[in-house]
């Protein structure tokens, strides 16, 4: 993709600092991190998000991102958030799939999630919804 930022990075079109890099994935440091240590991790070829990734990339992007998250922990964090943002709903705002792996640090104050209430029978209708859709060939 000739605009996308990710693949000039993977071009060393952009600098990065680059933590990890084998045939499939880059791993590199977030330019504005939620916490030092904040490392994005990407397939080398473009996918826009985590639903069109081949399985055996999405599995392999796993395996790596567990590697570089114990590797984050042992380096000094005291928790790691995984994420993956997809669309722009979700927050996504680099349209090349991307992992974040976030070191936490107890103490550090960032926002949690809000939680909401459900009301009656809306865990069960959206839950009827999502398994129809798991059904589906
Ligand atoms: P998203 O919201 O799409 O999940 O996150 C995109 C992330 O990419 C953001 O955290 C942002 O700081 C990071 N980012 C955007 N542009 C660059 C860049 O040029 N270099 C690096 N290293 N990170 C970037
Ligand atoms: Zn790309």
């Amino acid at each position: 993709m000739e605009d996308c930022i990710f693949c000039k990075i993977i071009k060393n079109e952009i600098p990065s600092e680059k933590i990890y890099e084998d045939d499939l994935v880059l791993a590199f440091l977030d330019i504005k991190p939620v916490n030092i240590g904040h490392t994005l991790i990407i397939p080398k070829k473009h996918f826009e998000n985590l639903f069109e990734l081949p399985e055996e990339i999405a599995i392999h992007i796993m395996k790596i991102t567990k590697k570089i998250g114990l590797a984050i922990k042992k380096s000094g964090a005291d928790g790691v958030n995984i994420s993956i943002n997809n669309g722009k709903a979700a927050g996504q705002i680099i349209f090349h799939s991307h992992t974040h792996i976030i070191p936490r640090f107890i103490g550090d104050n960032l926002p949690v999630w809000p939680a909401k209430t459900p009301k009656e029978g809306q865990l069960k209708e959206i839950a009827k919804k999502i398994i129809e859709e798991l059904a589906r060939p």
